[in-house]
């Protein structure tokens, strides 16, 4: 049977990697709280090493020389990591230490004979390829949900070296509170629909008559610095799985659209009936997203 290694930074939310290594062996290497390391033993993996918690004014890449070390030892077919900061910091380590090969996007994985098949998003999400690797493989993906806890396994302590040499000074807070999107039950998203700052009120007094964090899409972000880069979705921004996705004036380009794939009941507001949104979307309201946002807040409230 093949052997995948799921590295976890202090986030149990690993429900697709597990998905992902079905069939597999599958060994957590967890660097955290100890009840995050709990969380995932009784979450459906087969073994779990635990290589502590860092202390505060340590950083998390103090650990990963660490981590990449019980991997090497136990070189794997397979190492998964969520696509969270964090833990692509831990999979940046295996990966250097290691010279594995290093894939995201990827929907599905077949290990066999030692090579690896992997069938993965190019281009943002508009292609697919397949491709063998052999070798050493590191695929870095949509961690998913939280685990369900079910019947624990043990959790196997190990003394990590932590790199000496690299020491958190200072933290401040940031100007704006950071949103994680990535948690939200709900999200309304503003797209370039809106014409200008000021009628983003309509759409975050939207977001408020529904209980969702707002976000946007990416040129709100990153051209007009309407919203800070955490609250845009998309390939290049958040994966987010809320239960409602709303989306106002935005076209459904597929670097938009592959960012809410995950989410459970999808409405898009659009002037334009043609807009690609529409064949995505379970809900497709067409008209001027400035006489409908109105409107909507207004029944709900
Ligand atoms: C490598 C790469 C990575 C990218 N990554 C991302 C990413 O992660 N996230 C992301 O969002 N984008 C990303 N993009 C950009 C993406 O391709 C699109 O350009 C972007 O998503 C378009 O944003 P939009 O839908 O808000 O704007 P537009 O495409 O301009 O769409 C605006 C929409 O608003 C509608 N509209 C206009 N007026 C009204 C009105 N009054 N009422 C109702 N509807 C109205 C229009 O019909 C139109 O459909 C990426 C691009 C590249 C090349």
């Amino acid at each position: 049977m093949s052997s995948t290694y799921i590295l976890v930074a202090d986030d149990a939310r690993i429900g697709d990697l597990l998905t992902m290594a079905s069939g597999s062996t599958t060994t957590a290497v967890v660097v955290g709280r100890r009840e995050v390391a709990d969380r995932v033993a009784a979450g459906g993996v087969d073994s779990v090493i635990w290589l502590g918690a860092p202390a505060a004014d340590v950083p998390l890449e103090a650990y990963g020389p660490a981590v990449a070390q019980v991997v090497a030892e136990a070189a794997p077919d397979l190492v998964l990591a969520a696509t969270r900061p964090a833990d692509r910091v831990l999979a940046g380590a295996v990966v250097a230490a290691t010279g594995a090969q290093v894939f995201t996007m990827v929907r599905s994985v077949t290990v066999s004979d030692g090579s690896v098949e992997l069938g993965r998003d190019v281009f943002g999400g508009i292609a697919q390829e397949v491709v063998r690797v052999t070798g050493p493989v590191v695929l870095v993906v949509d961690g998913g949900p939280d685990v369900t806890a079910g019947s624990a396994v043990e959790v196997t302590e190990r003394a990590a070296e932590v790199r000496p040499g690299v020491t958190v000074v200072e933290e401040q807070p940031a100007e704006r509170a950071a949103v994680d999107l990535t948690r939200a039950p709900r999200i309304v998203t503003a797209g370039r629909g809106v014409k200008s700052r000021d009628d983003l009120a309509l759409v975050d007094a939207l977001a408020a008559a529904l209980g969702a964090e707002s976000a946007c899409s990416r040129p709100l972000a990153e051209g007009l610095g309407w919203y800070t880069h955490d609250r845009y979705v998309g390939v290049t921004g958040q994966h987010v799985q809320p239960e409602l996705y709303v989306a106002v004036g935005v076209s459904g380009q597929l670097q938009h659209v592959v960012g809410a794939r995950g989410a459970g009941t999808v409405v898009a507001i659009n002037a334009d009936k043609d807009c690609p949104y529409f064949a995505e979307a379970d809900y497709c309201v067409v008209g001027d997203l400035y006489a409908l946002v109105p409107a909507l807040t207004e029944a709900l409230s």
